[in-house]
């Protein structure tokens, strides 16, 4: 056996760990904010139909530039922002870590520098690290909010080539507001100018509104959207993106020849054929992701507010261990290595219920001992 040691690997790969969330078979996941939704039927009979057309031409490659799926997501990004797109100013990859890695190898890679606001989604770096971009993680508040003073001074002392804005924020939840993100804007395009990347992809379940609009006349701002949370489809991996269509030309430089494949292409066609009703899907969750809320809260734990499809809730004086019991209960959470704090995503109402209780049982047993309000 070779050991990875032994490979003439990149220096900056040696002693690192791939991404990892557990894949566990336990009764309740509840830990990479999946939507807990099978699709509907009548979509999957669509998807068969769709996809049984596209085996018909398998021989050939797909439509390299994805225009009639480009079309439709430009349709349904227009409908339901009201900011008016065509398909030119979207691009599609598979899944948005895709859309975020062409990003980086078009406006990152060696010798330039990437910047985030930690907490938050840990691909950012790590798609950062392999695309041979370097890394800062800048600051947040100890409310998860960014702290806009400081996300300025780093802007202005680091001078990144990209800045990455999560809103929602993974693990946290936390949105960031319009005015935020357009002084974060005018920060990096004083520094250098550099690229500002909104990632959207749990917008759906937010309170507020999307930061899409704002792409107007801002030709260094990209939103970057997934299909794996709202629209229900993890597993379909489709990602794409809303920004000035000479990005759109940008990625086109870097992305592989036919990168989505005939078949991704026509299955989420015919989800966008089903947006209602997958819609309708997320206005239950986020009904669901409230009681949770409130759940939490009534077995006096903390919770930051939370506008996505889970909830990071606290404070623990060890979370891990907290992590291991629910697990021992049943049910999988995310343990993000946020000192205090778990994330739980929303499931179904029966899920829902098994967590809340799962957690009233690990809070009863420890007593207060489990919650600590020294550890932000
Ligand atoms: N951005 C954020 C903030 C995420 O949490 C995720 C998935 N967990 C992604 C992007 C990537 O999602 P996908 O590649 O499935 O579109």
């Amino acid at each position: 056996m070779t050991a990875i040691e032994q490979l003439p690997l990149r220096e900056e790969l040696r002693g690192k760990s791939p991404y990892g969330a557990p894949q566990l078979d336990v009764p309740v996941r509840l830990n990479t904010n999946e939507n807990p939704y099978p699709l509907p039927e009548p979509l999957v009979a669509r998807i068969a139909e769709r996809v049984t057309e596209a085996a018909r031409h398998l021989n050939r490659y797909p439509d390299r530039d994805a225009v009639e799926l480009r079309t439709e997501l430009a349709r349904y990004l227009t409908r339901t922002t009201g900011h008016r797109l065509q398909a030119s100013a979207v691009w599609a990859a598979n899944g948005s870590n895709e859309v975020l890695q062409q990003l980086l190898q078009a406006f990152g890679g060696p010798g330039r520098l990437a910047l985030g606001f930690e907490p938050s989604y840990s691909m950012h770096a790590l798609i950062a690290r392999g695309t041979g971009t370097d890394w800062h993680a800048g600051p947040r508040r100890e409310d998860f909010t960014v702290d806009l003073d400081a996300a300025r001074s780093a802007i202005a002392e680091r001078r990144p080539h990209v800045v990455f804005v999560c809103s929602p924020n993974n693990p946290t939840g936390t949105a960031v507001e319009p005015d935020t993100v357009l002084a974060l804007y005018e920060a990096a395009q004083e520094a250098r100018p550099s690229m500002v990347v909104v990632d959207e992809a749990y917008v759906e379940f937010s309170h507020g509104s999307s930061l899409l609009p704002l792409i107007e006349g801002r030709p260094n701002l990209v939103v970057s959207r997934t299909m794996s949370k709202a629209f229900g489809a993890a597993g379909l991996r489709l990602g794409y993106l809303a920004a000035d269509p000479a990005v759109v030309d940008a990625l086109q430089l870097v992305r592989l020849p036919y990168h989505l494949s005939a078949v991704t292409q026509a299955t989420a066609l015919a989800a966008l054929e089903h947006t209602d009703t997958l819609l309708g899907y997320v206005e239950q969750l986020k009904k669901e992701r409230d009681r949770v809320v409130a759940g939490l809260s009534d077995l006096g734990l903390r919770v930051t507010a939370s506008d996505a499809n889970f909830v990071q809730f606290g404070r623990f004086g060890d979370a891990h261990q907290v992590w291991r019991q629910l697990l021992d209960r049943g049910v999988l959470v995310r343990d993000n290595g946020v000192p205090g704090w778990l994330r739980v995503t929303t499931g179904t109402p029966e899920e829902n219920d098994a967590f809340l209780s799962a957690v009233a049982d690990v809070v009863d047993a420890a007593g207060a001992s489990v919650t600590s309000e020294e550890n932000p």
